[in-house]
């Protein structure tokens, strides 16, 4: 992948100190999406990562998550499943609860969304704790598909957040701090 590429992206991340909470410096990823180029270089990039993968289903973590898993599903012709906050799904649904880098939360997927055996692909912005992400690995197990890549913007390294994802799992990350 292009050191130049990646350097593109980087720079249009914009570092928020304190919020949502004092101590937080959260990765604000809204001046990239309002680039149309960069936008589409951070689909392609994703899907660098997954060249001659086969996959049937890409999985978007609710909210960001939805954005670059919608982009990459449209990409290489997978579907696309949103793993949602509780109480947003309107049909049967398996959830579970975890906790966050700064709080609490639950996640939800609908019970009819990925068939035994289907290859998935799970996409977020930021993989921080690992919270999100291991919840997410958890639900697509239960429903019986096969995780075949895990994929990330950004991943925060000294959070340790790989340690927390199944180690069988291959996870990918665009951009380390
Ligand atoms: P975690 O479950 O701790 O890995 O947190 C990952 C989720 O929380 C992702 O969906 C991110 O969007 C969000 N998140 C956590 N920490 C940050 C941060 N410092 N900046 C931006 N988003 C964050």
């Amino acid at each position: 992948m292009k050191k130049e590429s990646l350097d593109k992206l980087s720079v249009a991340i914009r570092d928020v100190h304190d919020f949502p909470k004092p101590g937080i410096v959260f990765k604000d990823i809204t001046p990239l999406l309002a680039d149309g180029k960069l936008l589409r270089l951070t689909t392609e990039l994703f899907a660098e990562t997954l060249k001659g993968v086969e996959v049937d289903k890409v999985i978007g973590i609710d909210a960001r998550g939805f954005i670059f898993g919608a982009a990459l599903a449209d990409r290489i012709g997978a579907g696309f499943i949103p793993v949602r906050k509780k109480g947003k799904l309107p049909w049967k649904t398996t959830g579970v609860a975890y906790s966050l880098e700064y709080g609490e939360a639950h996640v939800e997927i609908h019970k009819d969304a990925i068939h035994s055996g289907e290859r998935v692909i799970l996409v977020d912005d930021l993989l921080a704790t690992g919270g999100t992400a291991g919840a997410a690995i958890k639900l697509v197990q239960e429903l019986g598909g096969e995780i075949v890549c895990v994929s990330f913007l950004i991943e925060l390294e000294f959070l340790e957040g790989r340690k927390n994802l199944d180690s069988d799992v291959r996870i990918e990350a665009l951009l380390t701090y």
